[in-house]
């Protein structure tokens, strides 16, 4: 996997989604951040895709697990095998260039569970760790020129976290992660179909109907589609039909909450910082960002332009496996997140 030189690699640890890439190959792992354990013993069936596969499924003696949801480790030994995995799936059993690791982690995860983030990518092979958060991660990989002194706001949406940072000198000047993401975004919509329609759907059923027909803008054309779920009253199977005028009332709590955040780091943010943000716009990543017209909202709510990432998704990991290119060439790299 590694040819000569070209061992970099960086890892998105996301709380929904994990992508390993590699500098002069791209995306290698995109993979669920999903572990399946057996229940008592804690030994790990699956990972991954597999494990997904059995999330809400899953028999009496097996449990899939998040262990990154809400952008906290829940539990650190899962979440260990979880990134050895990973890393073993892409990197050569005898190799003689053991690869630099840059990580990208939620900033809302505590010293310790940083600390032994970093200790698992060396147990698997690495020959260097930097973890950096997110924020800085994803400006990189969106091409935003992070060491320029010039302020530009970068708001991720993920599964379990939005964060949203100003930057300017390769440096945070202001930041804060809220845990109002993708995942309440399913979780509204689960709300909204019982309490207004009386019907009990999953979590698979929520996402897709977000991902088909969610709008977070007024549109003219209205989409529907069917659904079918368990009626709350007569716990009898039951199809209706839904549409995007419902999905966007559905989404409007916590999609205001993220507003809410952004307006409030926006008045944070130094007059000059502002004024380059009012010029060059908030740029959006994470993949609840690709929720249909978030970003018209979010401009026409802050007066910002607002522009959408060339690759939502991988912005992250592309950004972190860029991280030791950029630094180099950066005069100022002594103001990344660095552990050691
Ligand atoms: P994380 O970094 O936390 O792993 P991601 O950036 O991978 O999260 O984003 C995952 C979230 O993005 C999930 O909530 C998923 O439902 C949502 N998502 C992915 N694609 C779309 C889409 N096209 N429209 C709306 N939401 C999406
Ligand atoms: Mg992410």
């Amino acid at each position: 996997m590694f040819g000569r030189g070209s061992s970099d690699m960086g890892i998105d640890l996301g709380t929904c989604n994990t992508i390993i890439y590699i500098s002069g190959k791209g995306i290698v792992i995109n993979e669920p951040s999903v572990v399946a354990v057996e229940k008592g013993t804690n030994k790990v069936l699956a990972v991954g895709s597999e494990a997904k596969k059995m999330l809400g499924k899953t028999p009496g003696s097996i449990h899939a697990i998040r262990p990154m949801r809400g952008g906290v480790i829940a539990n650190l030994e899962i979440t260990e095998k979880m990134i050895r995995f990973f890393i073993s799936k892409v990197m050569p059993r005898y190799s003689f260039i053991k690869p630099r690791m840059v990580i990208g982690i939620p900033s809302s995860i505590t010293e310790v569970e940083r600390r032994a983030v970093e200790e698992c990518a060396y147990k698997a092979g690495a020959r260097e760790v930097i973890i950096i958060e997110e924020s800085l991660a994803s400006a990189i990989g969106a091409n935003i020129p992070i060491n320029e002194p010039a302020g530009h706001m970068i708001v991720d949406i993920g599964g379990g976290t939005t964060e949203i940072s100003v930057i300017s000198l390769g440096d945070m000047v202001v930041t804060n992660a809220i845990r109002t993401a993708g995942d309440d975004f399913d979780e509204a919509i689960i709300k909204y179909v019982r309490s207004e329609l009386n019907l009990i759907i999953g979590g698979g059923v929520s996402e897709r109907l977000k991902i088909d027909i969610g709008n977070a803008s007024p549109d003219k054309n209205i989409e529907k589609v069917e659904i079918k779920g368990t009626d709350a009253s007569s716990g009898l199977p039951r199809r209706l039909e839904i549409d995007s005028e419902q999905i966007r009332e559905a989404l409007k709590e916590p999609i205001y909450k993220i507003i809410d955040e952004i307006k409030s780091i926006l008045g944070k943010t130094p007059p000059e910082l502002a004024a380059d943000i009012v010029e060059r716009g908030i740029v959006m990543t994470g993949g609840g960002s690709l929720l249909k017209g978030l970003p018209k909202l979010i401009s026409k709510e802050t007066g910002v332009p607002v522009i959408l990432a060339e690759n939502p998704l991988d912005c992250v990991a592309q950004g972190s496996g860029m991280y030791f290119e950029f630094s180099s060439r950066g005069s100022n790299n002594r103001n990344y997140d660095r552990l050691n």
